[in-house]
């Protein structure tokens, strides 16, 4: 039991409303779900399971969360593409000597159906966190808000280890 490699993990929960405003288009994990709205209400994209992964992972870390790195004030993040925002809070982890090893989302929902975009969502959220992302859809069931259509939750996990230097 020498030398092995610290790991830490971490885990991010999110949720985000549907908007309003028809026209709003719905981001799952860097994905537009053509056809399908009114997306989800947010500063940025709303992009709920980017969210999630990327607090997840500044969890990991011991980096807070992701309301302190991208404030949801910063009228330079207003529509932001939140793959990009995975992308620098990876880097940021990587910075302090945490090399991502992979993370697990589960995202309850009725519709859009992730089925057929799940291996799209996956790449693009591998390619901003530079390891392997997983995504499982989970239907609410008809419980609570998440039952009514109210909005989109998002749960994950993330996994890091100790880079060797
Ligand atoms: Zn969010």
């Amino acid at each position: 039991m020498t030398d092995a490699p610290e790991i830490r993990i971490g885990q991010g929960f999110d949720i985000h409303p549907f908007s309003v405003d028809p026209a709003r288009p719905m981001i799952l994990g860097g994905v537009t779900f053509e056809g399908f709205g009114p997306g989800l209400a947010g500063h940025s994209d709303a992009d709920v399971v980017a969210h999630a992964v990327t607090d997840a992972l500044l969890g990991a870390a011991g980096l807070g969360d992701i309301g302190s790195h991208f404030p949801d004030t910063d009228p330079d993040l207003e529509g932001a593409d939140s793959i990009e925002l995975l992308r620098k809070a990876a880097a940021s982890v990587r910075a302090l000597g945490w090399e991502p090893q992979n993370a697990d989302c589960s995202v309850v929902l009725d519709a859009p159906k992730l089925a057929e975009r799940r291996g799209d969502m996956e790449a693009r959220l591998s390619d901003a966190l530079g390891a392997p992302v997983t995504v499982k859809g989970k239907r609410p069931e008809g419980i609570g808000s998440l039952g009514r259509h109210e909005g989109i939750a998002c749960w994950a996990v993330a996994l890091v280890s100790q880079a060797h230097g």
